[in-house]
């Protein structure tokens, strides 16, 4: 008799045998999707391996319903990749698998491409000028979103603005399965923009060398410096051998101009995932990404599990950004199995940034990485100017101090633009009563309510509860509701009221929410002429503002006394984005730091000596302290309702590691309250493992999960593993 093993999509490392019947034998195998009887209802599962013994009676063994798949859906090469990352992640492989599909294909749907139509620019649309279309503001929006590549609701555009743009022939309607020609036929090198600097021409050189097998490069450049470009020409060499590239990046929102230079320079289909994206259209970019039809893909972390007939190159823009790191479910870090994807594949990947994440230097500073460095600003741009401005006892107005104020004008008399960095929304971040100092705090996470003066409402910053505001205090009855503190709300209203004849734009989260804003903002700032930005670290990514000539960074002192061991670093990360906007092109631009503590070591560091600087004492702090990279943690998360289990099972699990694993170099801390000890009406907790050895915390976790998953505690609170945690 032939035994399937089957993983399904549930939290459990369970894997169920499940009999074949005879009429299926020749067909199945691993990788392949299945319907089986589960409980009383029928679920999908993916067979793993066929086995001709089953460790339990086969009489209680149910049969196979049906097949979905006859062929596996994972390349040996995914198959892999993922069961290593199950096992890492100590995740169950099931929710792995599923995690690494698209959502028609964990729904059940056929594997093969429907017919579907989509529209499509034509060759006229990508190049022409929306400006053009300022007599329909929404054909021009629509072809604006189409050249960016932004997805596009069709509840925001009705079918006649559509029939406007075909009649335009700007777009016209395709079946997806027939975009591609195929692309490695008529492949044609583009002619190069630019002459290269010595060292892009150099970084190039060696990755170009190295096509054929795994290198990881560190590839480390101020922002201007040409990264983009050096990506852009490694990946045209692949294109050329006929295979395909795949590029990282944080967040598509945040690089429309990144992605149009992709479309602008190469001739082949490319295709960019994002979160808007219907299930169908998924559905097609990866089959075609499988059969080698599309050439490039642009994607966020999870276009990691893209399939490839070809896979010839990975680039991972921006890799110290904390988004490529899950924060729920499978926790995975996209960097790090980039890594091993690319290892598995055996192909060069390229890991870009200006300020590279500690863990990355360190690896190209044992030589595990290659490190191409491009210290020089492409074009003519010259770096900033840095002044720390000393705030103790200056008057602050939303946080604004006088001498900085009087650069803001000065920078506009001489036409040129002013970026604000303020890393707080809202209007401010607290809502106090003025005569018995009740507070209004969000009754789920016992913390303050940011209070929204747009929005009118009350707003919970850690669950997102939005809520009425009080007319009276609760407490005491009186109407002197007073805001606290300021947001970045408030400083576009201070800066209206002292400038009111320049245009102020703020970009946050909140700004930025309505599809397609920020691309209209960003228009605006790029037509040029006197405007102010004010905005949080969103403003920091990846734009190109090359009229902004100063950037003032409102509040450091925040980042600096945390008690958090990575915010330093985070703090360094940001400003180095931050003060990289002023004075692109050729205008010099200047950076001004308010705080309260001027002589701050790290600051003066960071400033003075550059980011690699900050990033050596930093390292070596954390080797002196056995922190990570010198060291290997795992986070567990415990939270429950009433604030009993949780505790208990993490209580538990530090008496059973000390009963079963007394490994001197294990070290533990906890139970404690997690940073944030309540969140929407959970109580959470967690429990740090730490390690001098990789294996060895492994090996401890492996046999720990298996014991957890029997406890009663672990039934009655919802707990995770968290690998290599970026917080907490
Ligand atoms: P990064 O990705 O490091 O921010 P980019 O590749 O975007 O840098 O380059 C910054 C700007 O300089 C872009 O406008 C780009 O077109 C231009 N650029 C890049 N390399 C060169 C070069 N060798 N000569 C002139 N301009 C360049
Ligand atoms: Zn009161
Ligand atoms: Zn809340």
């Amino acid at each position: 008799m032939l035994i399937a093993k089957v993983v399904l999509p549930i939290r459990l490392h369970q894997i169920f045998d499940y009999i074949v019947p005879d009429n299926l034998c020749t067909i199945v195998g691993a990788g392949q999707r299945i319907k089986v009887p589960f409980g009383n209802r029928q679920a999908i599962g993916i067979i793993t391996a066929l086995s001709k013994d089953s460790e339990f009676e086969l009489d209680k063994l149910k049969t196979i319903h049906s097949i979905i798949d006859n062929q596996t859906l994972f390349s040996a090469k995914i198959w892999q990749l993922l069961n290593w990352a199950a096992n890492y992640y100590h995740y169950p492989l099931g929710e792995v698998l599923f995690h690494a599909l698209p959502i028609l294909l964990r729904q059940g749907k056929l594997a093969a491409l429907q017919e579907t139509q989509i529209w499509q620019l034509t060759e006229k649309g990508r190049h022409f000028d929306t400006q053009l279309l300022s007599r329909s503001i929404k054909q021009q929006a629509l072809l604006n979103l189409l050249q960016a590549d932004q997805p596009v609701d069709n509840q925001d555009f009705s079918p006649a603005i559509f029939k406007g743009l075909q009649d335009k022939q700007l777009i016209e309607k395709v079946a997806i399965s027939s975009i591609t020609n195929d692309w490695r036929i008529d492949f044609q090198p583009q002619h190069m923009p630019f002459q290269l600097n010595q060292q892009q021409h150099t970084a190039i050189n060696e990755i170009v060398r190295q096509l054929d097998k795994f290198t990881a490069f560190l590839l480390e450049g101020v922002t201007g410096s040409g990264k983009t470009e050096v990506y852009l020409q490694a990946i045209q060499s692949v294109l050329a051998q006929g295979r395909q590239a795949l590029v990282l990046v944080p967040e598509i929102g945040l690089t429309p101009q990144t992605i149009k230079r992709f479309q602008q320079r190469f001739n082949v289909p490319i295709v960019v995932l994002h979160s808007a994206m219907s299930d169908k259209a998924r559905l097609a970019a990866w089959l075609q990404c499988r059969t080698g039809d599309i050439a490039i893909v642009i994607g966020t972390r999870s276009a990691l599990f893209t399939p490839f007939s070809n896979l010839g190159m990975i680039i991972v823009d921006e890799e110290h950004d904390s988004s490529f790191k899950q924060q729920e479910g499978w926790r995975y870090h996209a960097r790090d199995l980039a890594i091993l994807r690319a290892k598995i594949e055996q192909i060069p990947i390229v890991l870009g940034s200006a300020t590279p994440s500690l863990e990355t230097l360190n690896n190209a500073y044992n030589q595990r990485y290659r490190h191409l460095l491009l210290t020089e600003r492409a074009g003519n741009a010259q770096l900033a100017k840095q002044t720390i401005l000393d705030i103790k006892g200056l008057v602050l107005t939303a946080g604004l101090s006088q001498p900085l104020t009087a650069k803001i004008k000065q920078h506009l008399a001489n036409n040129n633009q002013v970026m604000l960095f303020l890393n707080r929304r809202g209007f401010s971040p607290l809502l106090i009563c003025h005569d018995c100092g009740w507070i209004a705090e969000c009754p789920r996470c016992d913390r303050p309510f940011t209070y929204h003066q747009k929005q009118h409402k009350l707003i919970c910053h850690h669950c997102d509860t939005p809520r009425t505001i009080p007319t009276q205090c609760p407490k005491c009855g009186s109407t002197h509701l007073v805001p606290i503190g300021f947001g970045t709300e408030q400083l576009e209203q201070q800066l209206n009221i002292l400038f009111p004849t320049i245009p102020v734009t703020r970009i946050d989260r909140d700004s930025t929410q309505k599809k397609g804003s920020l691309d209209q903002y960003l228009q605006a700032i790029g037509k040029g002429g006197k405007h102010i930005l004010v905005g949080t670290q969103i403003l920091a990514k990846g734009h190109h503002f090359p009229d902004v000539t100063l950037v003032g960074i409102v509040d450091v002192d925040g980042a600096l006394f945390s008690s958090d061991f990575r915010a330093t670093e985070r703090f360094a990360q940001i400003y180095m984005q931050v003060s990289g906007r002023a004075g692109r092109e050729n205008k010099t631009g200047e950076v001004i730091l308010q705080t309260y503590h001027p002589e701050h070591p790290l600051l003066n560091n960071l400033l003075h000596n550059g980011y690699s600087a900050f990033a050596k004492q930093t390292l070596a702090e954390r080797k002196s302290t056995l922190l990570p990279p010198f060291s290997y943690q795992a986070l567990i998360h415990a939270a429950d309702r009433n604030n009993q289990y949780a505790p208990q099972l993490l209580q538990k699990i530090v008496d059973w590691l000390h009963t079963y694993h007394t490994d001197p170099s294990l070290w533990l801390l906890g139970p404690s309250p997690a940073n944030q000890p309540k969140k929407a009406g959970y109580y959470r907790w967690q429990l740090l493992l730490q390690h001098g050895q990789r294996a060895k915390l492994q090996a401890i976790l492996s046999e720990l999960v298996i014991m957890i998953e029997k406890w009663s505690e672990a039934k009655n609170s919802r707990w995770s593993i968290d690998v290599d945690p970026i917080d907490g």
